[in-house]
């Protein structure tokens, strides 16, 4: 492999990811979410890994547009719908799902002249306080797109789950509550399920479940690691040494010599920085996996460097050494802990330069 950092994906483990989630929804089909460039996977090669999915979610059009591009025929569905009539045409141009969540689109599709016939998800606010009709609201849209007539291949109905990470919360059974009490009778396909929903709700699968982060190999639950979950983590964030040196006690490392060594010390430099994505809070002692041993990193991440302490490792740190910066072996949840953030911000926050391979061996090296 040449080049520095870069991404490689693995195929296989998206494929079992998905997978393990179909057998624990049995009989739900899945919305699999690519959005924000498949959590950073390669929205393309995502999608390709991914065919065997009911539909794909994203968030915005021009998303939904390059997977178009690149020929995959599946369902598409908008999470956040269309916003005016030039994306409504595009929309019906593409054959994408709509989610509908406020009045203007409605207007929009009322107003339509295109002969197209659209999947509509009617998306109910049952307590995220985000996106969607508030339950007292709820009726009142439901008549006008029943109105639509023509214009409607398809009604459908969803909200999504603001605490599913937390198991147990009582928000979630009260929100599962409301969608049950407006949705109970009608007749509709629902979608509830995020990625923390289906592995820890049942309850909440619905008709479609729609997981993004356990696709990708990541614990959507708190406390509980994907391994326990069997999930495997799809990224590999890899990078290689690029220099290492010997500092004396009493000296420093990188900008502002927050780092000082008080031995003399071994250090390797690792090519990755905030210019790649990484977080420049992660803290002291965050691990970097260097030849498969965990050693901890020191000083300020930069922006195409950061240091590692290496002077304990137990095989010899050489340039050209293997880096793991998150991936099979260790987890980007931890990684993300140590900056005081969540994995999908770091998934989502690999920076263009990085080039991502997909790689379709389960022989992966880990
Ligand atoms: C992003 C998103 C999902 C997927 O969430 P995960 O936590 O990644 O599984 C599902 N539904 C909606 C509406 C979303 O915006």
């Amino acid at each position: 492999m040449t080049g520095l950092i870069r991404a490689v994906i693995n195929g296989h483990a998206l494929r079992a990811n998905l997978r393990l989630l179909r057998q624990l929804a049995p009989g739900r089909r899945v919305m699999a979410v690519v959005k924000a460039n498949a959590y950073g996977h390669g929205l393309v090669p995502t999608a390709v890994a991914l065919a065997d999915a009911d539909a794909f979610a994203v968030a915005r059009i021009e998303e939904a547009t390059l997977l178009r591009a690149a020929g995959v025929r599946t369902p598409i569905v908008l999470l956040e719908g269309v916003f005016d009539a030039a994306q409504l045409a595009e929309a019906a141009h593409h054959d994408l799902e709509l989610v509908v969540h406020d009045p203007l689109q409605i207007a929009l599709l009322a107003a339509a002249r295109s002969p197209h016939r659209f999947v509509v998800w009617l998306k109910i606010d049952t307590g995220m306080n985000r996106l969607g009709f508030r339950p007292e609201q709820f009726a009142h849209a439901l008549a006008q797109l029943r109105q639509l007539g023509p214009q409607l291949r398809e009604l459908r109905l969803l909200t999504h789950l603001a605490r599913a990470d937390e198991r147990d919360a009582p928000q979630t059974a009260e929100q599962l509550a409301r969608f049950a009490a407006l949705t109970a009778g009608q007749g509709l396909v629902t979608s509830i399920a995020n990625s923390a929903a289906v592995l820890g709700c049942p309850a909440a699968h619905g008709d479609w479940i729609r997981p993004g982060l356990a696709l990708y190999g990541v614990s959507p639950i708190a406390g509980e690691s994907a391994a326990s979950l069997g999930l495997q983590p799809a990224m590999s964030l890899r990078t290689q040494v690029i220099s290492t040196r010997h500092v004396p006690v009493g000296e420093t490392v990188g900008y502002g010599g927050t780092w000082q060594a008080r031995r003399p010390t071994r250090l390797a430099i690792v090519a990755a920085g905030y210019g790649d994505g990484l977080p420049r809070n992660l803290r002291e002692s965050t691990p970097v996996l260097i030849g498969g041993e965990p050693l901890p990193l020191v000083g300020r991440v930069s922006m195409d460097m950061l240091a590692v302490d290496v002077t304990a490792a137990r095989s010899p740190v050489q340039v050209g050494g293997d880096v793991l910066l998150w991936g099979a072996g260790l987890p980007v949840e931890t990684v993300a802990d140590c900056a005081g953030t969540v994995p999908y911000e770091l998934l989502c926050g690999i920076s263009q330069r990085v080039p991502l391979a997909l790689e379709e061996s389960h022989f992966d090296a880990g």
